[in-house]
């Protein structure tokens, strides 16, 4: 070989390397914080701010020219502690048979169960049963979405003062769910999800769970920034790195696609920008309290560290640990004149075979920027194999798909090649 074709060969090698080298960057981190070190990176056991330091240190290993934490504060009900049931004596298993209601007081007793008849339903009735002496401090179940469709009479459920029963059971199918958003606050009663399966014709449940309430927790956001050669505009990537934390002292929700896949990516595309100088500023917000309501991504748009009217685009990327070839994406009204710039790149490149906006709505941290008019779109990969898993102790490495990652990569990379 002579000179010139060895250049080409290393040069050629070398390229493939790089972008073989952000899919291994991507995994590494995914793997990483969605391990047992970070326990579901919540708040009881300082899971989301030990992940928020390790990303400091990925940003700077990534060659970012700044690394700022934001820290705000939360108040929200954990259950980190003990965490046990059992239905006619038979012992459920947290995260599989059962889960609590975010907003869920501790609970420790036995109680009698009573079912609700959804097929006859009359809740003059019901409220009558539950006067009787032999449901007096029960536990009452029902199918999660009928509760819903009939939620005057059940939320006196959670009421001291609305009744004599001691709390709620809601049935909701396998793999059971677990949620955070609106664990701001504590009911009366205490609430557990609970399979269909696994409260069928039970008479009597036995529960031992603890709770803790965090009142103004503190926590932060991870911002990190690319200078480019002008600043007068900048364009920024936001994914949240926290996620539901624990059920009880075992058992974690681990967030590889809920939302270790977006914060990895956010962090590769950092490496890049920060390789390949970029023409505007860039910033990397990896938000806390996402989980928990949009948290650190309000506190943000709140106290932003830089005008919001200088974005000229923001990419929101979250739960991308997936295989469907179709991309999912909101966007924000002002955001909608380069929406067709997207679907041209992704027409010529065929990143993804296509791409489904869907309409905006409070979901995910995008929101709280699209309401302030920044121009803004949010890129996730629902429903693929990984999606059945969403909200539940199975969303872990062993389940994590990667097929999602490079596509979603090079749509924005190329997005902000292209976009003027
Ligand atoms: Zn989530």
């Amino acid at each position: 070989m002579n000179n010139m074709r060895k250049l080409l060969v290393v040069l050629l090698a070398l390229g493939l390397q790089a972008g073989a080298q952000d899919l291994t960057h991507y995994k590494k981190i995914v793997k990483e914080i969605s391990s047992a070190k970070y326990q579901g990176r919540g708040y009881a056991k300082g899971g989301a701010n030990k992940a928020g330091k390790f990303l400091a240190k990925e940003y700077k290993k990534a060659g970012v020219d700044e690394v700022t934490l934001q820290p705000f504060t939360l108040d929200i009900q954990t259950f980190a502690g003990k965490m046990e049931m059992w239905a006619d004596g038979k012992k459920l298993t947290a995260g599989v048979d059962f889960s609590m209601r975010e907003y869920s007081p501790g609970v420790k007793g036995e109680f009698p169960v009573y079912h609700v008849d959804t097929l006859n339903f009359d809740a003059d009735k019901m409220f009558a049963d539950l006067a009787k002496p032999e449901y007096e401090n029960c536990m009452v179940a029902c199918e999660f979405w009928f509760t819903y469709k009939h939620r005057e009479a059940f939320s006196r459920l959670q009421t001291k003062d609305g009744c004599t029963n001691a709390g709620l059971i809601y049935t909701w199918p396998a793999p059971i769910k677990f949620f955070k958003a609106y664990g701001h606050r504590v009911v009366d009663k205490p609430i557990v999800w609970v399979t269909p399966e696994a409260i069928e014709g039970v008479k009597r449940v036995k529960l031992n769970v603890d709770a803790k309430f965090l009142k103004d927790y503190e926590c932060f956001n991870v911002i990190s920034k690319v200078e480019g050669e002008r600043h007068d505009s900048c364009y920024v990537f936001t994914a949240h790195y926290d996620h539901l934390g624990n059920l009880g002292k075992k058992v974690f929700y681990a967030g590889a696609n809920d939302n270790a896949s977006g914060t990895a990516t956010i962090v590769t595309l950092a490496a890049y920008y920060a390789k390949h100088r970029p023409k505007y500023d860039m910033y990397f917000l990896a938000f806390s309290g996402e989980d928990a309501n949009l948290r650190g991504s309000t506190y943000f748009v709140e106290h932003p560290t830089f005008p919001l009217e200088r974005i000229k685009y923001l990419f929101n990327i979250d739960m991308i640990g997936d295989n469907n070839p179709t991309e999912y994406c909101e966007v924000s009204d002002t955001g909608m004149k380069a929406f067709p710039l997207f679907e041209k790149i992704n027409g010529e490149k065929r990143h993804f075979k296509e791409l489904h906006r869907g309409d905006l709505a409070a979901n995910s941290d995008h929101y709280v920027f699209a309401v302030r008019n920044v121009p803004c779109i949010f890129l996730e990969n629902e429903k693929g194999d990984a999606f059945q898993y969403y909200h539940t102790i199975f969303d872990n490495w062993e389940h994590v798909v990667t097929d999602s990652y490079e596509p979603t990569f090079r749509l924005v990379r190329d997005f902000v090649e292209q976009y003027k």
